[in-house]
């Protein structure tokens, strides 16, 4: 059974939904599409202390949150990420 956690991130809520939609997701997109591993932690941590965070999604777009914390590309709607990006 999934646990239910408005704070949590994907990969702490079911490994298997981790696997399939974030290792999956991200193994289909080019390398140097994706931020370093620092990068996207410190991106997570963020999301972690927001209160947009819902089991893993943001409420303010939708998106996975540790798919769009790997993407370069990547960007918070609210600009939080913003002391994390250099
Ligand atoms: S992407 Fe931005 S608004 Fe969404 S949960 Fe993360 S820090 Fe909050």
């Amino acid at each position: 059974m999934s646990k239910i956690c408005t704070r949590c991130l994907l990969k702490d809520l079911s490994k298997e939904k981790y696997e399939a939609i974030i290792v999956n997701g991200l193994s289909s997109l080019p390398k140097e599409d994706l931020t370093s591993d620092s990068e996207s932690a410190g991106r997570l941590s963020i999301c972690k202390d927001c209160e947009k965070l819902n089991q893993g999604t943001c409420l303010a777009c939708g998106c996975f949150v540790e798919l769009r914390a790997a993407l370069k590309a990547g960007r918070c709607p609210y600009n939080k990420w913003q002391i994390s990006d250099c």
